[in-house]
């Protein structure tokens, strides 16, 4: 089958199996070319491990401490004639490649949320790794089954209190326009606390902890996002913003429960980067095209295997302390957030129209990451080759 890409607003429906193989390598490359991380983790849990920052977690883990890594995630396989979901090839190529240099990958596929997939997963530890050391949590998603309740909680993108009106693009057309969002309800809020907020890490951390499968002195991290005012309604003070307090909260929480042995609970505050989850929500792309134009000049870019390689080489580990803000989190952010750089994207925030898109932005390199993400445009790989879209989980 020859598979190109499709791509239906934020998404694309079709995955490249050989070129998400391609940038999972060239993640790996990266973390080989920064050298070992020292006093690194040995046994690692990554829940939302098959694309973005944890994928980029647990290739860190991997590839820069020789760690044994069990990944859990939701993706669509493959079947007959149908390519599967990016995350789906990613973690076969990351299993793979760990397996290849000598290191224990195992998969679980299915909802993290529910109690049947944490019960599987501690299975899993309890028969090959008998305890894990370090334990990320990097879910995003827009729905929750809440194991107790059934009910299903939907998260949505909104602001809180008044509509926010804004600068958007469509980056697949290139259209740059105002986008008005209309506040969320009250119950709306509180669904997408139930989603992206605290409680299901709790959850995990405590299924570990009760199953004996948590290491004394294990580190548990989430990740959460803040930026810049131009943001802020739709973001840090909107819905997902109010989830990420929630899930402030909850690391304050795990923290006094791990700090006994030894063990931390945290918060990583990363960058904004293309993945699919910021790709859905409105004005950030603008931001974030914007945002890597300057970065790039000012020779501070990164990507999630950047950032990660960055968080675990300079804070976690390698003999080094992590470096809390007041709130208590980490900040891999901080580059993103420099005053010479935020100054840089004030000032072209409100030149940017339809017609000076490519020159004030770097949309083409939004739309290249974009794309990479599902396996496309990876130098290498011939995509009017014949390729076999169904493949298994070694
Ligand atoms: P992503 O969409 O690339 O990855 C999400 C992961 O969660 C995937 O592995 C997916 O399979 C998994 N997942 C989703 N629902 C699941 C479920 N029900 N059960 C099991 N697995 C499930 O997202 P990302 O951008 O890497 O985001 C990860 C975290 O990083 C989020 O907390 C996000 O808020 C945070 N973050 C993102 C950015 C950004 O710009 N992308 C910036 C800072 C922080």
């Amino acid at each position: 089958m020859i598979i190109k890409p499709k791509v239906r607003g934020f998404v694309c429906v079709t995955a490249h199996p050989a070129g998400c193989a391609a940038h999972v390598q060239a993640w790996i490359a990266h973390v080989q070319s920064q050298g070992p991380i020292r006093q690194g983790p040995k046994k690692v849990l990554v829940i939302g491990s098959s694309t973005g920052y944890g994928l980029a977690s647990r290739i860190t883990s991997a590839f820069g401490s020789g760690a044994a890594t069990l990944g859990v995630f939701f993706e669509r396989p493959s079947e007959d004639g149908r390519p599967a979901t990016p995350g789906w090839y990613n973690s076969i190529a990351f299993t793979q490649a760990a397996r290849a240099a000598g290191l224990y990958a195992e998969n679980v596929n299915g909802d993290a949320f529910s109690d049947a997939i944490k019960a599987q997963t501690i299975e899993f530890i309890k028969r090959d790794l008998g305890q894990v050391d370090l334990v990320i949590y990097s879910l995003a998603s827009p729905k929750r089954v809440h194991p107790r309740t059934g009910i299903a909680h939907r998260s949505v993108l909104k602001p809180i209190g008044t509509p926010y009106t804004n600068k958007t693009v469509d980056a697949d057309t290139g259209v740059v326009s105002d986008v008005t969002i209309e506040p969320a309800s009250a119950e709306e809020i509180a669904d997408t606390v139930a989603v992206m907020g605290g409680e299901d890490w709790e959850m995990w951390v405590e299924a570990l902890a009760q199953a004996g499968t948590l290491a004394p002195g294990a580190t548990t991290v989430a990740y959460s996002y803040i930026g810049p005012a131009h943001t802020w309604p739709v973001y840090k003070n909107g819905t997902i913003g109010r989830a990420k307090i929630d899930l402030e909260r909850a690391a304050r929480t795990l923290h006094t429960r791990l700090a006994p042995t030894g063990g931390r609970a945290f918060i990583a505050v990363n960058k904004a980067l293309v993945t699919q989850a910021s790709s859905a929500i409105p004005v950030v792309p603008l931001y974030i095209a914007i945002l890597y134009r300057i970065m790039k000049a000012k020779g501070l870019h990164e990507g999630c295997i950047e950032q990660m390689q960055r968080l675990f080489a300079t804070q976690l580990y390698n003999g080094n302390q992590l470096q809390l803000d007041r709130e208590g989190r980490a900040r891999v952010d901080d580059w993103e957030m420099r005053p010479d750089v935020q100054a840089e994207i004030a000032r072209l925030w409100p030149l940017v129209t339809t017609e000076n898109l490519a020159d004030l932005t770097d949309i083409a390199g939004y739309r290249k990451e974009f794309l990479k993400l599902f396996g496309f445009g990876l130098s290498g790989i011939d995509y009017d080759a014949d390729v076999e879209p169904h493949v298994l989980m070694p």
